[in-house]
Order: C-alpha cells, then sequence, then structure tokens
C-alpha cells in the first residue's frame, strides 16, 4: 500500500521547561533546577505522530529567525517530514511554551505565539498543492482562526479528509465545525464548545449531539482513560480504553489525532481509525514527555493486534 499523505497546518513551539521547589508567586523570584527545552506545539507534535504511525507528512507553519525556529525546523528533518513551507520569519520570535514544573507536578505555562500568530492565508492559498494532494488534512487552533477556515476550503475542494482538533478550545463559527470531516476535541474541549462536561458515556453523548447541532458532521471526543466516543454516520459508537500502565499522558491527544488521521488516510472505517487513536493515545500514556512518547507504526499494529483486556 502506498504511503498515505497527510498534511499539517499548525503549530511550532520549543518548550522551555525549568524544575522548581514552589510556583512563584507574582512578584517573587524563585530559584529553579533543571533546565530543558523540548520541540512541540500541537501541529507539530500531530506532525510527528502521525509521521511516526506511517505517514508521508507535509508540515505547513512558521518559525521564527532564532535557534529554536532552526532547532524546530531540524527536528521536523529527523522525523522526515517535509518542512519546505514552515517559513521563516525574520524579526520574529518562534512560538514558546514558558512552563515552571513543582514537584507535586502543577505546573504554570506562559505560551507567547510568536511566528505561528503570523501565518497568513495567501501562505495556505500558495500551499493549497500540497493540499490538494494530501489524503487528509490535520488542524489545531494555535494559528489564526482565518488560516485554519481557508485551508479547510481548499481541502473541501480537493476532496481531501478535513481532522479538526479544537484546541485549545475557543468559540467556532457553524461554518468552520461544518467544513471539518471529523471534529476531535478531548473532554475539557467538548466542555467549553458544549456547556457538557462528559462525565461519563451517556454525558459524552449529549456533549457529541451538541456538537452536532453546532454544525459538526462527524464527532470523537477523546476521553482520557475511558477512551473516545465516536459519532459518525448518526451512530455513537464506543471505542474504550487499552490497558496500560500510564505514567504522563501528556501528548496522548496529539498521539491519538495523529494516528486516526493516518488509518483514515489509509481508507480505514472511521470506528477502526478510532481504534489505532485509542491504542496510540494508550502507547504515549506509557512514556514521559511529549514527543518522545509519540509512538511508532510498530509498537501501535502491535498493541491493536494484542488481546483486549
Ligand atoms: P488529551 O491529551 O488531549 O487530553 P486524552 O487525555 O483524552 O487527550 O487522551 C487521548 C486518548 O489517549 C484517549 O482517548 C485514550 O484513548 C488514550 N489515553 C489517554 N490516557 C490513557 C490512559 N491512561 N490509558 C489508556 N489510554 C489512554
Amino acid at each position: 500500500m502506498p504511503q498515505p499523505r497527510i498534511c499539517v497546518i499548525g503549530s511550532l513551539n520549543m518548550d522551555l521547561v525549568v524544575q522548581a521547589p514552589t510556583l512563584p508567586a507574582p512578584g517573587q523570584t524563585v530559584l529553579g533546577g533543571p533546565f530543558a527545552t523540548f520541540p512541540g506545539g500541537k501541529g507539530a507534535n500531530q506532525a510527528v505522530a502521525a509521521a511516526r504511525a506511517g505517514a508521508d507528512v507535509h508540515m505547513v507553519g512558521a518559525v521564527g529567525d532564532d535557534g529554536y525556529g532552526e532547532a524546530l525546523r531540524a527536528g521536523l528533518a529527523r522525523e522526515r517530514i517535509e518542512h519546505a513551507k514552515v517559513l521563516r520569519r525574520d524579526g520574529v520570535s518562534s512560538g514558546v511554551a514558558l512552563i515552571a514544573v513543582a514537584p507535586d507536578g502543577q505546573n504554570t505555562i506562559i505560551v507567547a505565539p510568536g511566528a505561528n500568530a503570523s501565518l497568513m492565508v495567501e501562505e495556505i492559498d500558495r500551499a493549497s498543492g500540497i493540499i490538494a494532494e494530501a489524503d487528509a488534512l490535520l488542524l489545531q487552533l494555535e494559528v489564526p482562526l482565518p488560516v485554519i477556515a481557508r485551508a479547510a476550503n481548499h481541502a473541501r475542494q480537493a476532496s481531501t479528509l478535513v481532522i479538526l482538533n479544537p484546541a485549545p478550545a475557543q468559540p467556532l463559527p457553524r461554518e468552520m465545525l461544518a467544513a471539518a470531516d471529523f471534529v476531535v476535541p478531548n473532554e475539557t474541549e467538548v466542555a467549553a464548545l458544549t456547556g457538557v462536561l462528559p462525565v461519563d458515556w451517556s454525558s459524552a453523548e449529549v456533549a457529541v449531539q451538541r456538537l452536532v447541532e453546532a454544525g459538526a458532521r462527524s464527532v470523537l471526543v477523546t476521553l482520557g482513560s475511558r477512551g473516545a466516543l465516536l459519532w459518525h454516520n448518526g451512530q455513537a459508537h464506543q471505542q474504550p480504553a487499552f490497558n496500560v500502565r500510564a505514567l504522563d499522558a501528556t501528548a496522548a491527544g496529539d498521539a491519538f489525532l495523529g494516528a486516526f488521521a493516518v488509518a483514515l488516510a489509509e481508507g480505514q472505517p472511521a470506528a477502526e481509525a478510532a481504534r489505532w487513536g485509542a491504542a496510540a493515545g494508550a502507547l504515549a500514556a506509557t512514556v514521559t514527555g511529549a514527543q518522545p512518547s509519540l509512538p511508532s507504526r510498530e509498537k501501535i499494529l502491535s498493541l491493536l493486534a494484542s488481546p483486549p483486556g
């Protein structure tokens, strides 16, 4: 089978993470512990997730003309992700997330979008060929909404599947929800979009129905260690979580989205693609960190083939 082609249009951030004995109060300076940088951003994470799950991935985005930008592009190159359309902005900083982590795991995060906020619709028009050649387009909300809307438009004209991860949550116009073949929020995002927090399968169904009433065509809500609820072709389908020894669920959602997109792009039915997503999300939860935890296709296939339980 030829490799499925996935286009990701979204954010690239460098995460700057410092361990601290306590989180600083306003005006306070705290002497921190170890410091490290990690490539991140929902767009880049999902691009890496899709590449490891077996896709030929094109990423479209923007970085600054700083060392972080170079490191972010180099990180994509290591994953064999095509990044000619990850544009370098002169005089602008790359997107960064400033993260302080306390010993109990509590954190504070400031995201400075930097170059991510500078992506323009004209640049999406210039990438329309890549969108048209892709089997699926993967979108999140860390780049400007007009850019996302334009990308979804190009995809629809070319019959490229559109998967929208509405993260971080923000109010979305009906046309935006309707432009996606699948809207894939997590619990907090679906609660922000619908006012219904899914605490069990039945409240998850209520939340999904609200999203459908708001314009979404198919919905897949990820529910952490409970799994995911798919609404497709007028039917609900419960995808239970795979039973794993979870360590750190960071980027479980990104792993889920990447693998879901790859399976759909390969022509798998939506319910089977949700199973791929759940397998990848579970594997990501067994490893600490974001991109280091995103699983290979081999690992996903092996979990999919394992007996349930
Ligand atoms: P996010 O990272 O966006 O908050 P979730 O926490 O919902 O996303 O995780 C995405 C998916 O990963 C879930 O739908 C589930 O299938 C899988 N997953 C997450 N946490 C676990 C876990 N502890 N055990 C098994 N699977 C998990």
